[in-house]
């Protein structure tokens, strides 16, 4: 209930993720509730809350006289302005989806980015500035590429763009801000200090100086949310809470983390900077996402509905902030200028550690704990990683929302949505494998975006979708029960009116999420557990990428691949639902060389011994190649030719009897 009052004791950080979390987090909760301290009154006055919005207002932004609320409707396409005295609501902008990350400055005005994808699929963001005082809007930073975010500084606003970046006046005073896993702070002259105050975290994310300019709030992604000076000592560890914000320089307000199950873990906390106080401030059923502070006032969303919800605190809020006078302008970030726009990927390699939503498939019996059987989230990062630098090779630019495989760091989902918006990326893009879970078995790549099908909620979602689905659906190792496809979310699954997938919600950039094919279909699944079929698909990936971004011919390099089987050997597996070429044994341990045009050797494969036949040559130069097949020792029983084109996957599927011969 939003007006009980308790303390959390000292141990209460969320360390371990999702259901582990929740269930500490109810249990902490039970047992601090038969706790009755009674201490300062720190907490939410009574009858104080209030629904300031019906519905569909997310990313709300309270003026700091209280005046006036800004918000977002689900998909960020519009950014509506409320009038809190006279109820009137005005649409502030409604192009270039300028919803989610504006603000409103300490001066009153709205400040916000607007997006726009170009022919080559490269996303430039613009900054604005809406003053509702008279109405009038105009753009104060032109169309740039990457990370362009408003931010509040200690006596103005920033744009912070990564070429130009627009402050309200001349004397902003100190701000803060994070790219990547580097914190950043500006002091009023304009020098910049970046800090690593956290080590191995994902990537940090919500800075924020304190009122009074001598503190840092950020959440380090996998870590949690902490406090640090201004030379990155870290003052306090504060657990796994999200989009924090300070109240005043000794409380801060943030959500806790909702996990992955989407759980009804979502809720506003009040913490203090010395670990003493841990007190809900929104009711525990409620669902209560991305809070936001304007003097003793939190409003806060309520995620599905989008209820807005204001609750005023019981306690003294941080000082007004002083306001510089003077004109906005506007400036180069050195060594930014001359940096080419490479078009940018934020790739997120699905779910992470194994546990329970990991899907997990045993193959062997190796023993309990074991990590080495098919897990989704082993391929997932196996794809991600390769695809990371496969796109990096290319010329891309790339940021990864984890590199290891443990449960720390499979992040919440809105995380991963901060991280991807944060990396100012061109596109999102999130890998899995796919499971019909039932004894019916099928195998075809899927992808998802977000919105109905047909139409995508945002533009360029779908035709990313379909060209990276055509690429993985050309994969000739895999053998499809079903053509390729590509599907709105919303149209998918049957969640709710626009519930669909979560790594999406608040995801505004252009982007899918790709199920590459199923892996408990079970030949497909032995293909999975070979870490260079991995990298094909990501390989494959890569051309949708290149198509997407009209960069078909930008790479010289070409992949040689296929598979291995006995022509007249059934395969035996205890799951003998099989199509076409799967039902053929692959030959274990084969050996494939390849020599070039000059007939020198180039390279040599070895097939795995896990009943897939599968091997890869990749980054080949363009050539007409000789490859020779042998088995059993140094037995060659096929020789074939196979060219190398550039920037493209060549297969050559190869099949041997039982009873051939080798070759003299
Ligand atoms: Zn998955």
């Amino acid at each position: 209930m939003i007006n009980e009052k308790f303390f959390l004791p000292l141990p209460f950080r969320m360390k371990t993720r999702k259901k582990i979390v929740m269930k500490k987090l109810l249990l902490l909760i039970t047992v601090s509730c038969l706790w009755t301290i009674n201490a300062t009154a720190v907490g939410v006055k009574p009858g104080s809350v209030k629904t300031l919005v019906d519905s569909c207002g997310f990313f709300p932004q309270l003026s700091h006289d209280g005046q006036w609320l800004l918000y977002s409707p689900t998909e960020g396409t519009s950014l509506m302005l409320k009038n809190l005295t006279t109820g009137v609501v005005t649409t502030v902008a409604d192009k270039g989806y300028p919803g989610f990350d504006a603000i409103i400055g300490n001066d009153g005005k709205v400040y916000y980015v607007t997006q726009q994808r170009k022919k080559n699929g490269l996303v430039y963001r613009t900054g604005h500035c809406y003053d509702p005082a008279t109405g009038k809007d105009k753009v104060v930073l032109k169309a740039q590429h990457g990370r362009v975010q408003p931010l509040q500084a200690a006596h103005g606003v920033v744009i912070n763009g990564e070429r130009q970046v627009y402050r309200s006046s001349k004397q902003v005073g100190s701000w803060a801000y994070t790219r990547g896993d580097v914190l950043y702070l500006v002091d009023g002259p304009g020098t910049v200090r970046a800090l690593q105050p956290v080590k191995d975290s994902n990537g940090y994310l919500w800075a924020a100086l304190s009122p009074d300019g001598t503190k840092v709030l950020f959440e380090a992604a996998s870590k949690g949310l902490f406090v640090c000076d201004l030379n990155g000592e870290i003052i306090a560890d504060l657990g796994e809470f999200l989009m924090p914000c300070w109240y005043n320089d000794d409380y801060i307000i943030a959500m806790s983390n909702a996990g992955n199950l989407r759980l009804n873990g979502s809720r506003i906390w009040l913490l203090s900077v010395n670990g003493e106080v841990y007190k809900p401030i929104s009711d525990q059923d409620e669902r209560a996402v991305q809070p936001m502070v304007a003097g003793n006032k939190v409003v806060y969303s309520v995620i599905y509905s989008g209820q807005v919800k204001q609750v005023e605190l019981d306690m003294l809020p941080a000082a007004p902030q002083l306001l510089a006078s003077g004109k906005g302008k506007t400036e180069k970030v050195k060594n930014a200028a001359n940096k080419p726009d490479a078009p940018r990927v934020f790739i997120n390699p699905g779910h992470g550690g194994h546990d329970s939503d990991d899907r997990h498939v045993p193959t062997w019996v190796i023993g309990e704990q074991d990590t080495l059987h098919y897990y989704e989230s082993n391929s997932n990062l196996t794809k991600g990683l390769a695809l990371k630098e496969i796109l990096e090779n290319k010329g891309y630019e790339t940021a990864i929302s984890r590199k290891t495989n443990t449960t720390e760091d499979d992040l919440d989902l809105f995380e991963i949505v901060s991280l991807a918006a944060n990396s100012g990326a061109d596109v999102f893009f999130s890998i899995h494998s796919n499971a019909t879970g039932i004894e019916k078995r099928v195998n075809f790549p899927l992808g998802l975006y977000r919105g109905w099908d047909g139409k995508p909620a945002v533009e360029g979602s779908m035709k990313l979708s379909q060209l990276v689905m055509k690429h993985l659906y050309g994969n000739e190792l895999a053998v499809w029960t079903n053509n390729q496809r590509s599907n709105g979310d919303w149209s998918f699954y049957d969640w709710g009116y626009k519930v669909g997938l979560g790594v999406l919600r608040f995801n505004k950039l252009p982007g899918f999420l790709s199920e590459g094919s199923f892996h408990d279909y079970l030949p497909e699944r032995e293909r999975l557990l070979n870490d260079t079929y991995c990298w094909l698909e990501a390989w494959n990936q890569s051309l949708g990428f290149d198509e997407y971004f009209g960069r078909k011919k930008q790479f010289k390099n070409g992949v040689i691949a296929g598979t291995v089987r006995w022509s007249d050997i059934p395969r035996y597996d205890e799951d003998t639902r099989q199509f076409a070429e799967d039902r053929l044994l692959p030959i274990n341990g084969a050996l494939l060389r390849l020599y070039n045009g000059r007939g020198a050797l180039s390279r040599v494969y070895k097939v795995d011994n896990r009943d897939n036949g599968v091997y890869v040559f990749t980054n080949l130069e363009p050539d007409k190649y000789r490859l020779e097949l042998y088995y059993g020792g140094e037995n060659r029983y096929i020789t074939t030719k196979v060219k190398a084109n550039k920037n493209q996957t060549s297969y050559k599927n190869l099949k041997l009897s039982k009873d051939q011969k080798p070759k003299k």
